[in-house]
């Protein structure tokens, strides 16, 4: 008796727990991506945060996120985030691939462009779904209600396609010269999006002087990298159209977008629930353009800070139960010459020899073939065997072409595709998987390269200063690793140090809307977003 009556207690306190805790099936689904928000840049900067990345922080916060795979681009990076599959799922394999058997001249392809569209290239693209294999978030909240709706609005159109998908109701990103939407959707565009381009166009035009943040006073500090100098705030020139992608007005526009589609579509208020994605692009082009040790890339974020908060604040006053995520496409790190100085002397710029034309121009003299014998976009990643090379030919290029790489100080690992087809995807702990795994995670045999080739740690794939200065792509950790924060208001939140992937985000967030996921079609696994006993996995684990 005296037991039962214990048990009876327990239960109670249990349920009374579970009741404060428990999450309310979202109306409005968001996803939120900052591109190139490294899970070290989030560790560096949380305890600076006081808008949205605060309150984003009270939810439930796993600092150890991973874009699981080899190839840390924005493009295979975005697409795992709302399909629950690596790129060997998706196909989504680099920003930019060879596909020789492209009837058009220009062999290389953007991974959001349609090729099949006449007189497009990989410079002149069609932006497009065309080459993601399998369905997105929106995609699946479409197919189990057509009422739901899936807006996504992003700085670069990868971004906004990747996380969008197939049936995308509303998709807005910037072109350059103005916010855009897909080939084929006819107007009228939503009134936001004019105002936003007229605004836009208006701050292009003039002078904006940066103020640097109290915060940012530590992180100002001039560095002369070639004939350029970064650490410092820069003034960005009246009528110059690329600083804009690197200035906090960027970010500020696609926000303006967001908030205006929530407010005028009344997301959230239908008789489905309604996904709302969202990529915030500019912490990408700060990093490449000026590293992310210095004032430039401080002052950006806590820009983002500020935009996720007004994008939380346009959520609460929809008054419908919204539910957040926030991660990143990828990872980062700082330009090599300022990583030499802060205590890693081995960060260097890649080797010339290393670009894919040198490699080739070598082996064509050795084998007396015509030029070019490979093909590739950097000097890592997917090298393609040329098809000009003959067939009787073709087994000897290869392994010599592995050799030469294999031989240079600045390569970690070179893998056959041969030797990834064989392999089974990766499984276990991901911040332990070996190289070969991350790039298995990476290889779909109909895209891939005929070799992948890893470099060694802090070496950064670009050979001078002439363009930007550092960039991401490898498969180490600094690039792989992300933060990935889930938040409702009034949740009961928690920190998880452990591992997690970005492909565990789609199921996660279908099960709160309970959307099932039959697990064989995806790489994710879901997450319990229930800090008590209950679990928010439940709906998916039955449909297993
Ligand atoms: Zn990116």
């Amino acid at each position: 008796m005296q037991f039962r009556l214990t048990l009876a207690a327990v239960l109670t306190v249990v349920s009374a727990a579970s009741a404060a805790q428990a999450i309310s099936p979202p109306r409005i689904v968001v996803a939120i991506s900052v591109d190139q928000f490294s899970a070290d840049l989030f560790a560096e900067y949380r305890p600076l945060f006081t808008a949205g990345l605060k309150r984003l922080q009270t939810g439930i916060v796993f600092p150890d996120g991973y874009q699981s795979h080899a190839a840390t681009e924005t493009c295979p990076g975005h697409a795992t985030i709302l399909t629950g599959s690596h790129p060997a799922r998706t196909g989504i394999i680099a920003n930019e691939w060879y596909d020789q058997s492209l009837a058009r001249a220009d062999k290389k392809v953007y991974c959001a462009e349609d090729p099949t569209v006449p007189g497009s290239s990989s410079t002149n693209t069609t932006a497009s779904v065309y080459f993601l294999k399998v369905p997105t978030l929106g995609d699946r909240m479409k197919a189990a209600d057509p009422r739901s709706r899936v807006v996504s609005v992003a700085g670069k159109d990868r971004a906004a396609i990747m996380l969008g998908g197939h049936a995308i109701d509303q998709a807005w990103f910037w072109n350059g010269k103005s916010y855009v939407t897909l080939r084929g959707v006819a107007p009228p565009a939503p009134a936001i999006i004019e105002q936003v381009n007229a605004g836009v166009a208006v701050t292009i035009a003039k002078d904006e002087t940066p103020a640097l943040p109290e915060a940012c006073r530590s992180h100002s500090s001039a560095l002369a990298v070639g004939d350029k100098n970064v650490g410092v705030l820069h003034v960005r020139k009246g009528g110059d159209w690329a600083a804009f992608r690197t200035s906090l007005a960027f970010d500020h526009a696609t926000t303006d977008i967001a908030i205006g589609l929530i407010r005028d579509l009344h997301l959230g208020s239908g008789a489905a629930p309604d996904l709302l994605a969202i990529g915030l692009s500019a912490t990408d082009y700060v990093g490449h353009t000026f590293g992310t040790e210095g004032a430039e890339m401080c002052a950006q974020l806590l820009g983002v800070d500020a935009n996720v908060g007004r994008i939380l604040a346009a959520l609460d006053a929809t008054h419908q139960p919204y539910l957040v995520v926030l991660t990143a496409d990828h990872g980062g790190h700082d330009l090599p010459e300022r990583v030499k100085m802060h205590a890693v002397p081995d960060a260097a710029r890649v080797d010339a020899s290393l670009l894919p034309g040198s490699m080739s121009k070598e082996l064509a003299t050795e084998f007396n073939l015509p030029d070019p014998v490979l093909l590739g976009v950097s000097p890592f990643g997917d090298i393609y065997l040329a098809r000009t090379v003959p067939d009787d030919l073709r087994k000897r290029v290869l392994a010599a072409a592995k050799a030469h790489y294999l031989a240079h100080p600045q390569v970690a690992a070179v893998f056959t595709a041969d030797e990834l087809r064989r392999m089974p995807a990766p499984s276990g702990p991901v911040d332990e998987w070996s190289l070969a795994d991350r790039f298995r995670a990476s290889f779909d045999p109909d895209r891939s390269g005929d070799l992948l080739v890893a470099s060694k740690p802090h070496v950064t794939p670009i050979v001078g200063w002439d363009g930007y200065l550092a960039t991401h792509g490898s498969p180490w950790n600094y690039d792989r690793r992300v933060p990935i924060l889930f938040y409702q208001p009034g949740i009961a939140g928690f920190e998880q140090a452990l591992p997690v992937e970005t492909v565990d985000i789609l199921p996660t967030l279908a099960a709160l809307i309970h959307l099932p996921i039959p697990a064989a079609e995806i790489d994710g696994r879901c997450l319990d977003l229930d800090g008590g006993e209950g679990d928010t996995c439940l709906d998916v684990a039955s449909s297993r």
